[in-house]
């Protein structure tokens, strides 16, 4: 028996009901089915298996995605498992997650079906009362623990559970989210547990983070939990830690602990490191502490860091002392500081600028800059200027060379549940139409990304954020044509793209007056085009690839056992 962690896919099942999912996934690794599970899974996993639990992480939304021929349900009914845990972290899984828990409860009426992750923190009751097929939610942004003292107390008392919402006899109780550790410092990932996971189930798909990581690995840092920043629409800003998940303050993973992340990530798979979250945020102490060990260490991995705020020479400094190769990546939504400001970042274009001057001069090889479309306040002229200042930055900083990368994609169509801005819309320029899990969960089942949206602006309906993202996507590529980023070629292929998805938009728009079989049906004969308009529309896959590792001999053994299982 094990206790299997299942990740879904977005939407199911995307493969027989098809929906035109646009290009909400073009600014991260994951494709429209956001295949990629969260971290946490690999953490609990293993934290259980150390404490003498079975476990398997099966990436389902991956098997699914690749194997058109795979059948989920009855893999499913085929496991063994002694509980399942299924994550709903981003609401975008909401759809996928509670169908892949209906499932579990058709084949394994008594195996407990266990929720987590941000979504599920914010929605615990909602969920235990309209979903039944889900027993049980763990809350906060820790569940390691508090899974393995549920798992010991499965059919037990509940009472003493942290973190835990149960139903007992049709009532919904809540125990409050009282493990948050300051340290998690004991949960660096050792790769050795998940091929010892991969050998023992004779899956290595099913264990992959998404889709092209097999190709393009990348080994993750989480250098903290929590963030000092409020960004009105994001569900881990400071005020929502406290608020939702009962973090006060955020807590930092060690140096030495980091030191040891890296040095295992070193001995297995070699591919660049990403430090998530800004390791600024605990301050310069901190992060030259942890830069002192990399230099002793004589780690040279190609890097990549996330700003919050702007880049300072003394950090870029830093950064180019310590790293051969480093990447950076920074998002200033919009070209408006007073958009920017309005959804909590308070920093200038002067400040991005300087910020990109100080990476050139200290060896950055890399700088991303990420642009959203769908803000509070954001307008049409404000979209058309970001552009304006994307060709402005990439002509003053480029010159020729591929330095500045832009990204320009739709703001996720929901806004996420429990943000400042979902809890006060009018005051940040946002009107939120879903409310409830059930709303959204009814929302993904429509057949066009267009109805996914559960929130508009006050200048921006989603027909507004979708025909806008559609013209900035050809522009994007036209100025990056202009700078050397793009060739004709590209250009033609989104400007092709985008009239494949026009077409497709408006084709759905019809399906929608259908009734349900015509619809259905309808939706079954775009297929085609569909997957045709899954390619990334806003950028090139390899623009998002992060610098390539030197080959690890045990990453080719993984791919050559790919093959063979
Ligand atoms: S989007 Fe803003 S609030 Fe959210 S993690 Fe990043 S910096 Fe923090």
């Amino acid at each position: 028996m094990t206790v299997v962690f299942l990740h879904p896919p977005s939407i199911y099942d995307f493969r027989k009901s098809p929906s035109f999912m646009g290009p909400i996934s073009d600014a991260v690794p994951s494709t429209q089915i956001f295949e990629m599970y969260p971290m946490g899974f690999v953490s609990m996993a293993q934290f259980l298996d150390k404490n003498g639990f079975r476990t398997r992480i099966v990436n389902l939304a991956l098997k699914m995605l690749n194997n058109p021929k795979f059948d989920a349900e009855k893999f499913i009914e085929k496991l063994d498992a002694e509980a399942f845990c299924i994550d709903l972290h981003w609401v975008a899984h909401v759809h996928g997650a509670l169908e892949v828990a209906k499932i579990c409860k058709r084949f394994h009426p008594d195996t407990p079906v266990i929720f987590g992750g941000f979504t599920s923190t914010y929605y615990p009751e909602e969920i235990l009362s309209k979903f039944p097929q889900v027993d049980f939610v763990l809350k906060g942004d820790s569940c390691e623990a508090p899974l393995l003292e549920l798992m010991r107390k499965i059919d037990g008392q509940k009472d003493k559970v942290q973190n835990l919402s149960w139903r007992k006899a049709k009532k919904i109780k809540s125990n409050p989210i009282s493990h948050v550790p300051d340290s998690f410092d004991e949960l660096v990932i050792d790769p050795k547990f998940l091929l010892k996971s991969i050998l023992r189930a004779r899956d290595v798909e099913g264990h992959l983070p998404y889709k092209s990581w097999i190709d393009d690995p990348i080994m993750s840092v989480l250098t903290s939990k929590g963030c000092i920043y409020n960004c009105v629409n994001c569900a881990g800003s400071a005020e929502c830690y406290r608020r939702i998940y009962n973090r006060k303050k955020p807590a930092f993973m060690k140096p030495d602990a980091i030191i040891e992340q890296m040095s295992l990530n070193e001995q297995y798979l070699c591919g660049p490191c990403f430090f998530l979250n800004d390791i600024r945020m605990g301050g310069k102490k901190y992060y030259r502490d942890v830069f002192e060990k990399i230099r002793a260490e004589k780690f040279d991995p190609p890097v990549v860091f996330e700003l919050f705020s702007p880049l300072d020479k003394e950090f870029a400094k830093d950064l180019s002392q310590t790293f051969n190769r480093y990447n950076l990546e920074m998002s200033p939504e919009d070209f408006s500081e007073t958009v920017r400001k309005n959804i909590g970042k308070d920093y200038t274009n002067r400040d991005v600028e300087m910020s990109i001057k100080n990476a050139k001069e200290q060896n950055c090889n890399k700088f991303d800059l990420f642009f959203m479309i769908g803000l509070g306040k954001q307008t049409r002229e404000t979209v058309g200027q970001t552009l304006e200042y994307i060709d402005g930055i990439l002509g003053r900083f480029n010159g020729g060379q591929k330095f500045v990368y832009p990204f320009i994609s739709p703001y996720a169509p929901t806004l996420d549940p429990g943000c400042i801005a979902f809890e006060n819309p009018k005051k940040y320029g946002y009107e939120v139409f879903h409310k409830t899990l059930a709303e959204q969960y009814e929302a993904f089942k429509m057949p066009s990304w267009k109805y996914f949206f559960n929130y508009k602006t006050e200048h921006l309906s989603p027909d507004d954020v979708i025909e806008l993202t559609y013209e900035s996507g050809i522009r994007l590529y036209e100025i990056k044509r202009k700078h050397g980023l793009a060739s004709d070629a590209d250009v033609e292929i989104a400007k092709k793209q985008v009239c494949i998805s026009r077409d497709i938009m408006r084709r759905t728009e019809e399906i929608v007056g259908m009734g349900e079989k015509e619809g259905h049906a309808a939706l079954k004969s775009l297929k085609s085009e569909i997957d045709e308009t899954m390619k990334p529309l806003m950028c090139k896959d390899s623009e998002l690839n992060w610098p390539r590792g030197r080959k690890s001999l045990k990453m080719y053994a993984l791919k050559c056992l790919n093959k063979i299982m």
